[in-house]
């Protein structure tokens, strides 16, 4: 048995106290994973602490973490791609006229490579839940970005003398 010790994070004397053997379950969104045999060092103060670093404690608690991160992009992502579909929208035709970003955005964000940010998520679930408002949605996005917001006209030097 470790004896407690000095927490460096808060500097509560014998405050920080080693654990092994604990299980933990990480959830989000209804998915879990646990994570068995965790050791590691915590402050009884300030709550804070760390895995020990002579075994795999962190690495398999970070593996577990990651798994769910990338299960839940993947939930996001099959989110969006449902209701693109519902909205008959290309991924193309979404990107122009929703997200922005460049032209393969939707797919990474339907793949679960990139989360999409939470404007665009609430934007789509308010869509699926009002289809009608896509209509509003094309006239309102009108002007909205700079894509085509330029035009360009050249003058050859006989023109611009005479109009100016
Ligand atoms: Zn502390």
């Amino acid at each position: 048995m470790k004896t407690k010790e000095l927490c460096y994070i808060c500097g509560a004397p014998d405050a920080l106290s080693y654990y092994e053997g604990r299980s933990e379950t990480i959830k989000v969104k209804g998915m879990e994973r646990r994570i068995d045999n965790l050791s590691g060092w915590e402050c009884e103060v300030c709550g804070d602490g760390f895995w020990d670093p002579e075994n795999d404690s962190a690495d398999r608690y970070g593996e577990a973490k990651d798994e769910l991160t990338l299960a839940f992009r993947q939930m996001i992502g099959a989110e969006m791609k449902r209701i693109r579909r519902k909205l008959h929208l290309t991924q193309k035709e979404a990107v122009e006229l929703l997200s922005g970003g460049g032209h393969n955005a939707f797919s990474r964000y339907e793949r679960g490579e990139l989360l999409a940010p939470k404007t665009l998520v609430l934007l789509m679930r308010l869509l699926d839940r009002h289809p009608h408002l896509l209509a509003d949605a094309k006239v309102l996005a009108e002007g909205a970005d700079m894509r085509g917001a330029f035009t360009y006209t050249k003058h050859d030097k006989a023109e611009s003398l005479k109009t100016s």
